[in-house]
């Protein structure tokens, strides 16, 4: 190792809405003889209990700046500083047009920056981890900061649609005041398309069970890489494991091949008998970290949440075996080494156990309409019930946004002058504090966003139910989707209010 890189601080988010997979299932195959056992299956089996679901309010770039902003809050760095940023996603809100960039100015970072948005299927989050951590050892960039964010959709009444969910975790990446270093990440990757979704399509296509071996093969390819480069480390050594969780049982199906006498599953005779680990090992080191029960599967922020998870809970000097994977296939077996720092900073910033207890189970009608809202092709507006309300600051800190007089455009952060060249319209500065208290709710919801709203001194509320929003109740500021300009056209963003997410 040249210097130590490594994280400085890390945040997730995870969305508040949840659906129990098993209304799901039973909408879907209810009809089904067998239905009891498919349950008990998805239950027991494949070990989802619950998805995170984004609301109409959120997408990958909004969930990816939340959790941006816990990692910059907990690395106590100036988001200037910061010299790269790459976002892992297979669920892109542009196809051209970069969520990177969108966080990166959402929460404060400069101007001369490296800005990539990654695509790897679920492993493009640790890739994103690979790519900064290299910049830095490299000495292109001081600090970067890693993004896995995704609220990937599935076909309806498909294996993925019981298990999809919805997350972001965010590393900032540096040599400093380390809450873990990075000490090693080795690859392994092969041609094998077990899961893919074609340009312009909206929900992947898979090949099955064949995941299932792609990713056991590929899983502890990246593990015999990893024992080859470091000759007297054993698996079992580690004090943390997890491996990438698209379910509950494709990870301990990894485990299930190393706990036989003789494992059968990779291909190096010289490493075979450092990858055993024990029964105990599976109860202790792998299983407390399995957040896929609470969530499903987060794709490109799964593995990042994961390694969030042992954090939130591991001590100084443990190590931490992470290995991620995504399809088509491609796995990074990362060894981290906690630092001193942890016990300082992992109390600074709301935790994974704080998002999974912040929860809100949502009706198979409500997750249905989110659902056809995410795969229907003609987005012209983005049309939700918004509730709306008057508020007042608490504190001094604000944000500000442009509304343009002319076209009614939203500029977020604010610009000097319209996006649109031969626009003349002025610039309207709106002052937005960032904690604020309700003063009172206006009696009708909005289902289509208007410029017009903000302009009155009025705000958007999201997360929050109606006849729970009484005057004084504290509101935090949240970057959120505010609209579409037509099918084609660009995505506005801007600040929403939520009632105050506080740490219990
Ligand atoms: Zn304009």
């Amino acid at each position: 190792m040249v210097d130590d890189v490594g994280i400085m601080g890390y945040g997730v988010c995870i969305p508040l809405e949840r659906v129990a997979t098993e209304t799901i299932v039973r909408k879907r195959e209810g009809r089904r003889k067998d239905i009891e056992e498919l349950l008990s299956k998805i239950r027991n089996g494949l070990l989802l209990q619950y998805k995170s679901i984004a609301n109409s309010s959120e997408d990958t770039t909004t969930l990816a700046t939340e959790a941006v902003q816990n990692a910059i809050t907990m690395s106590g760095i100036d988001p200037m500083k910061i010299g790269s940023v790459a976002l892992g996603t297979e669920s892109k809100p542009y196809a051209v047009g970069l969520a990177a960039r969108h966080v990166a100015s959402f929460v404060g970072v400069g101007e001369n920056v490296f800005v990539a948005d990654l695509e790897g299927a679920c492993n493009a989050g640790m890739q994103a981890v690979n790519y900064v951590m290299s910049q830095i050892k490299a000495g292109i960039v001081d600090y970067g900061i890693a993004i896995g964010s995704d609220l990937s959709q599935a076909p309806v009444k498909d294996a993925l649609e019981y298990s999809a969910g919805a997350g972001a975790a965010a590393f900032v990446l540096g040599k400093k005041n380390l809450v873990a270093s990075i000490r090693d990440m080795a690859p392994y990757s092969t041609l094998s398309l077990d899961f893919w979704r074609r340009d312009e399509m909206l929900v992947p296509k898979h090949h099955g069970r064949t995941t299932v071996e792609v990713y056991t093969n590929a899983v502890i390819g990246a593990m015999e890489e990893l024992l080859r480069r470091h000759p007297n480390m054993k698996i079992s050594d580690f004090e943390h494991i997890t491996f990438h969780q698209p379910s509950g049982y494709m990870p301990l199906k990894v485990c299930k091949a190393l706990v036989q006498p003789k494992i059968e599953v990779g291909c190096d005779p010289n490493v075979r008998d450092r990858l055993k680990i024990s029964k105990e090992d599976i109860e202790t080191k792998v299983k407390p970290w399995l957040t896929v029960l609470q969530t499903g599967n987060t794709y490109a922020a799964s593995t990042p949440i994961a390694i969030a998870t042992i954090l939130d809970k591991a001590k100084a000097g443990d190590d931490i075996l992470a290995v991620s994977y995504g399809s088509g296939a491609y796995t990074i077996a990362t060894w981290l080494k906690v630092g001193k720092e942890i016990n300082k900073k992992r109390k600074t910033v709301l935790g994974v156990q704080d998002y999974i207890r912040r929860r809100k189970e949502i009706d198979f009608k409500t997750y249905a309409g989110y659902l056809k809202e995410r795969t229907r092709r003609e987005k012209i507006r983005l049309e939700y019930p918004r509730i709306v309300g008057y508020i007042e600051p608490i504190g001094k800190k604000s944000i500000d946004v442009i509304i343009c007089s002319s076209c009614n455009r939203v500029y977020y952060p604010v610009r000097s002058r319209c996006l649109n060249f031969e626009c003349t319209g002025n610039l309207d500065k709106i002052t937005l504090p960032i904690k604020a208290r309700l003063k009172k709710l206006c009696p009708r919801q909005q289902k289509i966003f208007n410029s017009k709203t903000l302009k009155k001194g009025k705000v958007f509320i999201v997360d929050a139910d109606v006849d729970k929003l009484k005057p004084k109740i504290e509101l935090e500021c949240v970057t959120r989707r505010l609209d579409y300009e037509g099918s084609d056209g660009l995505i506005i963003y801007g600040p929403c209010y939520r009632p105050s997410f506080i740490k219990k």
